[in-house]
């Protein structure tokens, strides 16, 4: 069985979605009742492959909001993703996809230094960030989209908001191995490891968002930011590829700008409906089949009957390893979303 630990992109968000699901006692609530709610299996699933295979699985709510860090609720926050891990694992899921947030939280506090939640040892083979595959379907997007828009790869400036992060590397990783794209501009904050990860590729310019966005031709957003940026459309050079794979979204403008194309990043399309809930919940706007690349990485570990964290700890993130993961999204009638 594979398992999905998902949460809500804001308190106003959750407050909307748990009035929907009928959960009247937690809709007028404020956020420290979320920092004190327990997980909830809100799902129980079924997905069928394109080879026929069919797999269940579990959708878990671990009642984080994004609020929580942007309030310093530290500690609540690493209860509520380590909780919902350790109800994933008690409730017998094989392999649970970590998505949002909860890898980020995971990694950022070492909780995988953690031995026990109460009397559950956690075992963390039994989770996978789903990284890898949201990389690979991000860099399928850029490929796939570019050309579409007029845009030649090979004379284009991509810039990487979030370059440094576990997904962000990994994606300059492809553009530099597989695309050769003319340029790439690494953003993030800590300069220490915007220039390692520029030593580790050979090229690379580091650069200040507000710098980068009128050079670029194609922007991919993977930052893990609680709250989106605001952009002003008429710095950005027409046509230009807005790929957001943040969760929540990394820009806040609605854009209605000639030329200005926004795709939503790390998203996959799966080739026959799955009849659940939870991806209107979270606004796709065709629920039935489209879903996070991270969730449908625990479907494709489910599907193969790979039983590890494949995609675990932070810039650890293969070309080899995306291209596995890439072959099995395939084989399984999954496609990035496009324009
Ligand atoms: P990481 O924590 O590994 O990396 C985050 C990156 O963002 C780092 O480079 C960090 O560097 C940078 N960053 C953070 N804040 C800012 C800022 N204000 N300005 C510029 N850069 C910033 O995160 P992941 O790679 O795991 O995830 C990235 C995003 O992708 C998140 O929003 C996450 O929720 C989303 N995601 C989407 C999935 C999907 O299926 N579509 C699946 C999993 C995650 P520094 O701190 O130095 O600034």
């Amino acid at each position: 069985m594979f398992g999905l630990i998902g949460h809500l992109t804001s308190l106003e968000h959750a407050q909307v979605v748990a009035r929907d699901l009928g959960y009247a006692e937690y809709a007028d609530q404020g956020l420290d009742f979320w920092c004190s709610a327990p997980p909830v299996i809100v799902e129980d699933l079924k997905v069928t492959s394109i080879t026929g295979q069919v797999i269940e699985g579990r959708y878990v709510e671990s009642c984080f909001l994004p609020e929580m860090l942007a309030t310093n609720r530290m500690k609540a926050a690493t209860r509520k993703i380590i909780n919902a891990m350790a109800h994933a694992q008690k409730n017998g899921i094989n392999i649970t996809a970590l998505g949002g947030f909860s890898s980020i939280i995971l990694e950022r506090f070492n909780l995988d230094q953690l031995g026990r939640i109460r009397n559950i040892k956690l075992e963390f083979e039994r989770f996978t960030t789903g990284n890898t595959h949201t990389a690979y379907i991000i860099c399928r997007q850029v490929e796939q989209a570019a050309p579409k828009l007029g845009i030649d790869l090979s004379k284009a400036t991509v810039a990487v908001c979030g370059a440094t992060g576990d997904i962000g590397s990994a994606v300059c990783r492809w553009l530099n191995g597989r695309l050769d794209v003319a340029e790439i501009l690494l953003i993030a904050r800590d300069r220490q490891r915007l220039q390692n990860l520029q030593a580790e590729l050979g090229r690379g310019k580091i650069m200040a968002l507000d710098e980068a966005l009128p050079q670029a031709d194609i922007v991919v957003w993977v930052a893990s930011m609680p709250q989106g940026v605001e952009i002003d459309p008429e710095v950005l050079k027409k046509p230009c590829l807005l790929i957001d794979g943040g969760y929540p979204k990394n820009m806040a403008t609605k854009f209605q700008s000639p030329g200005v194309h926004v795709l939503s990043g790390g998203i996959v399309e799966h080739a026959l409906d799955i009849d659940w809930k939870i991806m209107k919940i979270v606004n796709m706007n065709v629920p039935g089949r489209q879903l996070f690349a991270c969730f449908a990485e625990s479907m494709l570990l489910e599907f193969e009957s790979i039983y590890t964290n494949f995609s675990w700890g932070r810039n650890q993130i293969t070309l080899d390893k995306m291209d596995m993961i890439g072959r099995m999204s395939i084989k399984h009638g999954f496609k990035p979303l496009m324009l």
